[in-house]
């Protein structure tokens, strides 16, 4: 249960020493650079295996990002390998982390307002009976949520193997006044979105099962 895990009390609180050493040394290290104002941007919600996070460090080197999963294995397996491909590569994935949260309770305590250039949402689980879609990750209510975390501009991807979730993920960023969907060029020229099928474990899975996959990717608009 969630007792098992700690949370910050704010995003203020996130110990970015613990998670980003190399760009944030510990406050009782003798090294003098100035503390580092960089924020965590890119968040992949339920990362499973961290596939995703491991081909966006190298992609993107300066930018910060986490993968956020709540099954405490699979999140210390990303953390081991995250760290042996730190050791691996030196000055690599130095910019990539991840927590064991439940990201349907906890974003909030994690980014503040408009902090966010990506979140990601790949192949969540499904939840198909009725009375179980409010544990959706993608729903109305935590829409409201995740436009208040991501910065104007910034995107949601989302992609999923099951049509009614596609569809449904779909339906609730349409009905959102804060978020609008790409273009086919504006998809077509975004690099991560070549990413969403095939690098998660997931979507490894689904690919090698000659599996059809449903993408949205929606944009954070401004306020009218
Ligand atoms: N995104 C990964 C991929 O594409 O390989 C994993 C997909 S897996 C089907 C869904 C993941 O979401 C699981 O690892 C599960 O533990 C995680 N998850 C489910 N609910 C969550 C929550 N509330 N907070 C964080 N992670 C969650």
């Amino acid at each position: 249960s969630d007792s098992h895990f700690p949370v910050p009390i704010s995003p203020h609180h996130v110990d970015y020493s613990f998670h980003f050493p190399q760009f944030f040394p510990s406050p009782n290290s003798d090294s003098s650079s100035d503390s580092d104002s960089r924020k965590i941007e890119f968040a992949d919600i339920g990362c499973g295996f961290g596939g995703l996070l491991i081909s966006l460090a190298t992609l993107f080197p300066n930018t910060l990002m986490i993968g956020m999963e709540l099954r405490d294995k699979v999140t210390e397996y990303v953390k081991e390998r995250i760290l042996a491909l730190r050791i691996s590569n030196p000055n690599q994935y130095q910019n990539v982390s991840v927590v064991r949260t439940n990201s349907m309770k906890y974003i909030p305590n994690y980014f503040s307002k408009l902090q966010l250039s990506k979140m990601f949402f790949l192949f969540p689980d499904p939840h198909f009976k009725e009375k179980n879609h409010r544990r959706r990750v993608i729903s109305p209510f935590l829409l409201d949520e995740y436009a208040y975390v991501i910065k104007e501009g910034g995107i949601i991807y989302t992609i999923t193997d099951v049509e009614e979730l596609g569809e449904w993920m779909k339906s609730c960023l349409e009905n959102h006044p804060l978020f609008e969907g790409l273009t086919d060029e504006e998809l077509d020229a975004d690099p991560v979105v070549k990413l969403l099928k095939c690098a998660t474990e997931e979507g490894q899975k689904v690919e090698r099962n000659g599996g059809q996959t449903f993408t949205a990717v929606f944009r954070r608009i401004a306020m009218k």
